[in-house]
């Protein structure tokens, strides 16, 4: 029955994928906290003007991935499909503009109606940071060494490259849009529906088109760098000149856009050959008109966010799962020892793999099947003895110890 299956493009997160992602948000959130962000949560849904505003109506995004509906209080709602618009949301609603520079820190779920195939979901996954209120390239270059060393803490910087752009100042977008304009109204007949509606709109966005016929026109248009105006190059060399600084490779690649309205200056991802057509891990850049175009007073940010999906991909090793140690009672009447021997070392931090049912081989198969590190076998005559036995279940090994001093004894199979 099709309703007892997920939804095309969402899946459920069983223990070990679980354990994955949370080794991914944790590194993230340390190496953020290192950089000084703190954590924000915005909700997962938010009025739909929030992302139409920010994303703007031509976006991929706005006009056939939103997952939208009305509530039961007639109001526009839609599941988040990105988190800075939420985030601008909060700064405006909270009044945070006298706090400025702000930093953050966030993860979670976000919801776009794409086609599912590997690396790309309907619900999936997001770290990601943002820094408001500074409108210096150096800005730049902490955010893209943040997620630089994000990268390199999972491992994985090694298989990636990380490609940048700037998109310049709004007098430069303003003379760039103009020269695109003219070249693609030249060539109306090849280009695909939608970006004919983008030339009309938003023409910048035709670059980010992946549409085939597109591309091949794409590969021949004029380029940003013969339209920027002196402060833009200006911007972007300070921002190369820091990441040199830092050692932080990239190349340039003048191609590059963001799918998203509200970017200038700096566009930068870091992508692998590693995952097929799904090869960005981690998009960000500069969005100094954002929180304006919302309703807020003009402050500049920058952020990124990266796919914890696609990430989890990329990452050779994960720590492994914390072994538990199973307490076994010999014969039904030590169950209930068992059981506070069980709740006491719980309490002290342990973890305590136990079962209800089944004599001792059973319960040692279960335990060694649940990969168990060790097990404590808890015997009505060594109780009375005040010992246990405690086995080494990598070894075989078994040695008696005293119940009195069980943690200590434990404390080398945590
Ligand atoms: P793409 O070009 O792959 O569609 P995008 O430009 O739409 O990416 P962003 O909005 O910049 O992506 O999102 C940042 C990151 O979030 C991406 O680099 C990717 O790692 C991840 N991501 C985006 N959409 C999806 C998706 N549908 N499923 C899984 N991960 C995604
Ligand atoms: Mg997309």
């Amino acid at each position: 029955m099709s309703s007892l299956q997920p939804v095309r493009g969402t899946h459920d997160i069983l223990s070990q994928e679980s354990a994955d992602r949370r080794h991914i948000v944790e590194t993230g959130r340390n190496v953020a906290l290192c950089y000084g962000y703190g954590e924000i949560s915005t909700p997962i849904f938010e009025f739909t003007e929030v992302f139409k505003r920010t994303l703007g109506d031509t976006s991929d995004i706005v006009t056939k991935e939103m997952y939208t509906f009305e509530d039961r209080g007639g109001h526009e709602i839609t599941l988040r499909p990105e988190g800075t618009a939420g985030i601008a949301r909060a700064f405006i609603s909270n009044g945070l503009a006298q706090n400025l520079p702000l930093r953050y820190f966030y993860q979670g779920p976000m919801f776009r109606y794409e086609r599912p195939q590997k690396g790309r979901l309907r619900q999936f996954h997001q770290i990601g940071v943002e820094l408001i209120g500074v409108p210096s390239p150096l800005a730049d270059v902490e955010t893209i060494a943040l997620g630089a060393q994000v990268l390199r803490e999972l491992g994985v910087l090694d298989r990636t490259v990380l490609e940048i752009n700037t998109l310049g100042d709004t007098d430069s977008r303003n003379a760039y849009r103009a020269a695109l304009v003219d070249y693609f109204s030249k060539h109306l007949d090849v280009l695909s529906e939608d970006s004919r509606t983008r030339l009309q709109r938003n023409p910048l966005r035709i670059l980010d088109s992946k549409d085939k016929g597109d591309r091949a026109l794409i590969n021949e248009a004029p380029l940003f760098a013969d339209y920027l105006n002196d402060v833009s190059r200006a911007f972007f060399d300070d921002v190369l000149k820091g990441l040199d600084a830092l050692g932080l490779a990239y190349s340039h690649n003048p191609r590059l856009v963001r799918g998203l309205d509200y970017y200038c200056h700096t566009a930068f991802e870091f992508t692998t050959e590693a995952l097929g057509a799904q090869g960005t891990v981690l998009a960000g850049g500069r969005y100094d008109g954002l929180i304006s175009a919302m309703g807020g007073a003009v402050t500049p940010g920058i952020g990124w966010a990266a796919g914890i999906e696609r990430l989890a991909m990329l990452v050779d090793t994960f720590p492994p799962l914390a072994r538990a140690i199973a307490v076994i009672p010999v014969g039904d009447d030590m169950q209930e020892t068992a059981l506070k021997i069980a709740h006491k070392l719980r309490g002290e931090g342990f973890v305590i793999d136990m079962d209800y049912s089944g004599n001792l081989s059973k319960r040692l198969k279960r335990a060694n099947k649940r990969h168990a590190r060790a097990a404590i076998l808890i015997g009505e005559e060594e109780v009375a003895r005040d010992v246990a036995t405690l086995r080494d279940l990598d070894t075989g090994e078994q040695n008696e110890i005293p119940l009195s001093a069980l943690s200590k004894h434990l404390t080398p199979f945590r």
